[in-house]
């Protein structure tokens, strides 16, 4: 905790300075903090490299164990193929290596399932903190996400309360977040009021965007914590609330914040000297987290770049030939339903000239959302489409609502739509989950009937993907 210099520390620290009698202990610590790094572990274009970053701690920040805590505010995973692949483990490996002490549990380390996030917590050499969610022991194993970290480095008595996002449920699949309660976050600050007072240092580390650190700034200083770190919106903002930093971090390894503390052992005070962001320079690069990175592409390139189709010229990412392609895959894939959509966000990338691989499907569509089959009524598709402006198939919405059996879709009647579990759950304002009845949760990620599709219509250099493209417009152009 920061306090006050009193009148008598003051004369002590001038007594001792003339006598020598009570000598000064300083004890300096520093806090390196990352946060939604997304499995960018590789250097491509302006994001990522994890060798690079490492190095650069190394020989900038000179980090080492006894001054030094690495901390992270979630969203480890999640991203580029190579992480999304291996369901996290190339990232764990390679954050494990670059010693790590502590993370959040983002709203993306859910994304693979729990029994996945179990085997990730099991394997990574640092702990994961989340003192705002309470976990039923029956479904979650026992001690394996912890409230917080109280330990002493080099003499300090450090302190770290963790705070997972209360939006998580909204983010993810239900059933990834099975069992786990998530609990109001002052309330929880509340909780561990006592811990906190005890430490020299208290430091609360979220995977919060920085509006919701700022809310919580007041009772966080009044309660004695030195710093507030967060995540989830990638933007990198650094201010300070009453001499307390408050951090939200960047993303994709970019750039990472450096905040040094002075600990006065013998006047038993804290004070912080600084704060910075640095950019990711990627002038050098540590050999023995590159060679992991290296390890890691190398055996999942075999089965990701494998070619599995051809284009001729590139598919553009907000073309209606890409948006049905994908969106009548799904249909393909179920039958049963009438109705296909999707939000435009899912959709993040085109098709390059070229060899066609699940690494380019994974760009395409890097979440790991499935697809769920839902029973709606016609007023509230008509809703949802109309309000969000969604990618759709078996409908044409600009020739009057026209289902692809050529009757127009009527308003009371009942309708079998696929859509992916991130807007069933309301994601991105679509209103699903409260609108309809789920028949069934495919369990398929939403990228594989597009896969299988691909695979299916055996193109190559002569016979290319393009040829079998439908450039029909079933929604109006928008930015949405
Ligand atoms: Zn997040």
């Amino acid at each position: 905790m920061i306090k006050k210099i009193s009148r008598y520390s003051l004369f002590l620290a001038i007594f001792a300075l003339f006598s020598g009698f009570v000598e000064a202990k300083n004890i300096d610590i520093q806090i390196i903090f990352t946060s939604d790094e997304h499995g960018w572990i590789l250097k491509e274009g302006k994001d990522g490299g994890s060798a690079e970053l490492f190095d650069q701690w190394l020989k900038k920040d000179s980090i080492d164990s006894r001054n030094t805590l690495i901390v992270s505010g979630g969203d480890n995973f999640t991203g580029p193929a190579i992480s999304t692949y291996t369901k996290g483990a190339a990232a764990l490996e390679v954050m494990n290596s670059m010693r790590y002490n502590y993370s959040i549990l983002g709203n993306h380390e859910f994304d693979f399932g729990l029994d996945r996030l179990s085997e990730i917590l099991k394997n990574s050499k640092f702990r994961y903190l989340a003192a705002n969610l309470e976990f039923d022991k029956n479904i979650f194993p026992v001690n394996c996400v912890e409230p917080y970290a109280s330990f002493n480095q080099n003499g300090v008595n450090v302190f770290i309360l963790g705070l997972a996002n209360n939006e998580t449920p909204g983010l993810t699949s239900e059933k990834n977040i099975k069992g786990i309660r998530f609990v109001d976050y002052q309330k929880t600050l509340e909780k561990y009021k006592d811990q906190i007072k005890t430490a020299d240092i208290a430091i609360l580390l979220t995977h919060l965007c920085f509006e919701e650190l700022e809310k919580l700034a007041p009772k966080a200083k009044a309660l004695g914590f030195d710093l507030l770190c967060g995540g989830h919106c990638h933007r990198g903002i650094d201010k300070v609330y009453e001499d307390m930093p408050i951090v939200e971090g960047e993303s994709y390894n970019r750039s990472y914040s450096n905040i040094k503390f002075r600990f006065d052992d013998t006047k038993k005070e804290l004070r912080y000297l600084s704060f910075e962001r640095s950019a990711n320079l990627r002038d050098s690069k540590y050999e023995a987290i590159s060679s992991i990175i290296d390890k890691w592409r190398d055996s999942t390139d075999i089965v990701l770049k494998a070619p599995i189709g051809y284009a001729e010229s590139e598919i553009p990412a907000k073309s209606h030939e890409l948006y049905n392609l994908i969106l009548d895959s799904w249909l393909k894939a179920y039958p049963e339903a009438q109705v296909a959509f999707t939000n435009r966000g899912s959709i993040r990338q085109g098709i390059p000239k070229g060899d066609i691989s699940l690494s380019t499907l994974m760009g395409i569509m890097p979440f790991d959302n499935e697809l769920s089959i839902v029973e709606m009524s016609g007023k509230d598709l008509k809703f949802n489409i109309d309000s969000l402006k969604p990618v759709v198939a078996g409908i044409n919405v600009k020739k009057g609502y026209k289902l692809s059996n050529g009757k127009t879709l009527q308003d009371d009647e009942k309708y079998l739509v696929i859509v992916n579990s991130f807007i069933y759950n309301n994601g991105d304002k679509y209103q699903i989950k409260n609108r309809s009845k789920l028949i069934k949760n495919t369990g398929v990620n939403m990228r594989v009937p597009l896969y299988d599709l691909i695979k299916k219509h055996k193109t190559s250099w002569n016979r290319a993907l393009n040829t079998f493209l439908d450039s029909e417009k079933r929604v109006d152009d928008t930015n949405h």
